[in-house]
Formats: C-alpha cells, structure tokens, sequence
C-alpha cells in the first residue's frame, strides 16, 4: 500500500476526444492546454466567453450551446469540469465517474480523479510538479525554481538527442557504453551543451558527429575543460541572472575576485573549489593577472568546469578582455554571463534615475582608478551639464575628480550622490555636491568600493530611497549652498 494518490503520466491526447464543460476563462485556459497538445476537444456551455468564441468561430473547438447532460461524457479520454459551480461540476464528476472516465474538476481535488500538474518545458522536456493537490501555490513556487535551473537550450538538446537516438543505438549496440556516452554529451558543459547554450545548433550537431565517430572507434573522448566568465553583480545575491546562478552550480572550480560578496559563493555548487585571486592583486597588477591567466587554463586543460567570478559586469572596468584573450590563444572554450555593473545596481538600490527626460541625456561610466587614467579623461565633456557621469575606483582621488570637473566647467553646485558598498546590507549613500565632494569623502569617510554620481539627476529631492540601509545615510546639509 502507499500514500500516493496520484500517478504521474503522460498521456498522448493527439486526435482523442476531451469534454470541458464551463465556457468561461477557466476553462478557457485547460482548453489552451489540450488544444496545444492536439487533442480533438468539445465545450459544453450555454454561453462562451470571448476567448472560447473565438477558438469555436475558428473551428479549432466544437460548442455545444446548452446544459451539460450525463451522456456528453460517452466516449471521452479525458473530462473537465470548469464551471466554477460547485453542483454542476459535482454532477460531471459523478456522470464521468460512472462511465469510467478520467475527471479533473478544476480546483477541486477531491472530486478529481486527475489533476493537472505545474509544468517546466524546454522542447519536449517536460517537468511536471504536483502536490496531489494539496498545495498547489507551493506547486508553483517549486516549479518557479525549477523554471529557473533550467537552461533554454535544454529544448534543442533534447531535439538534437531525438534526432540522433536512432544513429547512436546502430553505431554503439551494447547498453553500457550506450549509457556512458549519451552520460559524457549530456553533461553541463561538454562541446554539444556549449553549442546548444551558445546558439549554434550547427556546432552541436558538428560536435555530436565527432563524440559518436570517438565513442564508436572505442576512444572515450578526454572531456574538455572550460571556462564562463561571469559577471556577479555588486553585492546583493539575488541581482545574479539566472544563467550565472546555473554556471555556479555546475562549477568545479570557482575563481574569484575580492568584490565578490560571500552571498554570492554560497549559491554555487557544494562541492565546488573556491579560489580566492583577488589577493593576487597586490602590487604587481599584471603578474597577477598573467597568474590568473594560467591558472584559468590549466584547469580547464584538466577537463574542468572553470567559473571565473568577477564583481559586477566582467567588461566593465573588470579586465574580462584580458583573461578571454588568454583562453582564445589557447582554444579553451569560453562564455561569458553579463552582471549588473555597479553603476546600475547602485543607481536602482540609492533610487538615482541614472537619465530623466529634462536633466540628464548622457551617461558615462569613467574609471579614476588612477591619476594617470584621469588624465586620459575628455573633461570638458564630462563637465556639461545634463550629463550623469559614474566614477568607479573614485574614493582616492574624490580631490583630482572635483578639480578637473570645475576646471571644466561644472557648476560647484551640481549634485553628487556617493554610494558605497551598494546593493549590500551595509550601502550607505552620501549626499553632497561637487565643491565639497572631496571633503566629504574624507568627513564621512567613505570606504571602497564605492561610486561617485555626478549630476543634476543625484539631487536628494530628486531621488527614490527605497533600501533599508538609508538610515545610515549621510547628507551634507553644509554643501547645499556652496
Ligand atoms: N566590474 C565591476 C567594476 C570593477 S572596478 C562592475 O561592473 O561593477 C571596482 C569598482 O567598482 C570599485 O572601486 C567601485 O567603484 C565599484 N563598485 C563595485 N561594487 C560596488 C558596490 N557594491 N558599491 C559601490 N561601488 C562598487
């Protein structure tokens, strides 16, 4: 005996018939849900609603205006009852019951024979999650996670092993080897999933061809390392995408940079190696970065899953091009998982629109990460008004920033918003304006990593706090009138 009520099943419903009874949204949407499967369905109601109208007038469903009568179950696969009446539904249950019909009552567990679970699709993939019935809200939630750990590409994967089944199963006869290498093309990251996630299905077939040539000559393939760099947003854990959270959990191995926030490696595989190589970046910037570089590909040579982790967006002021050139010299295969930069995590969580229609048509995201690369900077562009301009690594040379600024021209009044360690629970964000920015660097001192918005758009008055850390806020009431 067991406590399972229900058995999970898929039914192929193409060209069978199926009886709903209701004509309103409700049953509009299992009508949508049978047709997309093709079954041949029939509507009893006495009146449709606009959307089964239209499905009838097109003639991809038959209407039958009027009551439900006990006979109209004869001959169906499959029953529902969607009036949203409870009688009338408990009448089809019991009319499909007796005539040994699957019924799903919608919304009712208890006079369903069959209930429809929540539903995870990537081609013909399909994951279905039930709890019987008893909390569907919860249901959806489970399917809501399991929506977001599975890639897109899970489709054309499946398509691609549909279109191969029958070649594979001549080419390689005996089950074990069978299994191992439908086990080694599945795998996260193997050259078929890189194609498929990379949008090459020409690639994945190419590849395909190659592992099966391998594996039937009796060569198991060595499996190939490689690389995604991702970008791990400012702080906040839940501002990863959902792509950089699926290379986390698939990762072997996990190098990342010092602004990479503890959150954030949490979410990543349990058994994952975590490589901290923002210690690496000391005095010598470029042999640390070359020690990166190798370490990146002799890990992947070694047939690992490499997740590079950089803070924010990798090619943003994050020496991604570096790296990647590296990988591509010695043909490891890459990707790379944009992450919200910390201009724009820092704008949404301080609530400064980075543009608005009359005060600010430009924005520029400049690095002050050291006086010579300001120098390198077009100040007087930077110095018009109506222009919002974001200083990453500006917290040491908040002095240099305000003179060249005023030098070229900015008004000593135009506000600026200073928001350190943003998206985090210890953001804190300064307000004042250009010709005290550098005394209140100092006055409050801010810490890195920290940004600097310049612009008419960061006025306080102007701005949307919404994050809770805005208690610790500083403002600069002297700065106001200077
Ligand atoms: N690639 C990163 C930037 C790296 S440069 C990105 O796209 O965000 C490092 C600088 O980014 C820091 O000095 C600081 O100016 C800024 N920064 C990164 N995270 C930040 C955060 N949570 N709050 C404020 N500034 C941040």
């Amino acid at each position: 005996m067991s406590d399972a009520s229900f058995l999970p099943l898929f039914v192929d419903l193409r060209g069978r018939s199926c009886l709903v009874v209701g004509g309103g949204t409700v049953a509009a949407r299992k009508v949508d849900a049978l047709l997309t499967v093709g079954a041949a369905v029939d509507v009893v109601a006495p009146a449709l609603g606009t959307a089964l109208a239209r499905l009838a007038q097109a003639g991809h469903i038959v209407h039958h205006a009027r009551e439900f009568a006990v006979t109209d179950v004869d001959g169906r696969v499959l029953v529902i009852a969607a009036t949203g009446t409870r009688a009338v539904n408990a009448g089809v249950a019991a009319a499909a019951q007796a005539a040994g019909r699957l019924v799903n009552v919608v919304d009712d567990p208890a006079l369903s024979g069959a209930i429809f679970p929540s539903i995870v699709r990537r081609g013909e993939l399909t994951v279905a999650v039930s709890t019987g019935g008893a909390a569907p809200v919860l249901a959806r939630l489970v399917r809501a996670r399991i929506e977001a750990l599975l890639a897109p590409s899970l489709g054309e994967l499946t398509a691609l092993a549909a279109r191969w089944r029958a070649d594979v199963q001549r080419r390689l006869a005996a089950l074990g080897p069978r299994r191992r290498f439908w086990e080694r093309v599945f795998e996260p990251r193997s050259p078929v999933v890189h194609a498929c996630e990379a949008g090459d299905p020409a690639g994945a077939e190419r590849a395909m061809a190659a592992a099966l040539a391998e594996a039937a000559a009796g060569r198991a393939s060595p499996t190939t390392g490689s690389v995604v760099l991702v970008g791990a947003g400012p702080g906040d854990p839940s501002l990863l995408t959902l792509r950089a959270l699926r290379a986390l959990q698939e990762a072997d191995v996990i190098l990342y940079d010092r602004l990479v926030s503890s959150e954030v490696l949490e979410l990543a595989r349990r058994d994952a190696r975590r490589e901290d190589v923002g210690k690496l970046t000391g005095a010598d910037h470029a042999a640390a970065q070359d020690t990166i570089n190798a370490r990146l590909v002799a890990l992947a040579r070694r047939g690992l899953r490499v997740v590079r982790l950089k803070g924010g967006d990798p090619f943003i002021f994050g020496r991604g091009a570096e790296e990647l050139a590296a990988l591509r010299a010695q043909a490891i295969p890459f990707e790379i998982v944009p992450g919200i930069t910390a201009a724009l995590g820092c704008a949404a969580y301080a609530g400064i629109p980075l543009t608005k229609r009359a005060t600010a048509q430009q924005v520029t995201l400049a690095t002050a990460h050291c006086a010579k690369s300001l120098d390198r900077l077009d100040w007087p562009l930077l110095a018009q008004a109506h222009h919002t301009v974001v200083f990453y690594m500006g917290v040491g040379h908040a002095a240099l920033i305000e003179a060249h600024l005023r030098d070229g021209g900015r008004a000593p009044t135009t506000p600026v918003a200073i928001v350190e360690r943003g998206t985090t629970a210890q953001q804190r964000v300064v307000r004042t304006t250009l010709a005290t920015l550098a005394q209140s660097v100092e006055r409050e001192h801010v810490q890195a990593p920290a940004l600097i918005i310049v612009g008419e758009v960061a006025a306080g008055e102007d701005c949307f706090p919404w994050f809770a850390s805005a208690a610790r806020d500083a403002t600069d009431d002297f700065s106001i009138a200077a």
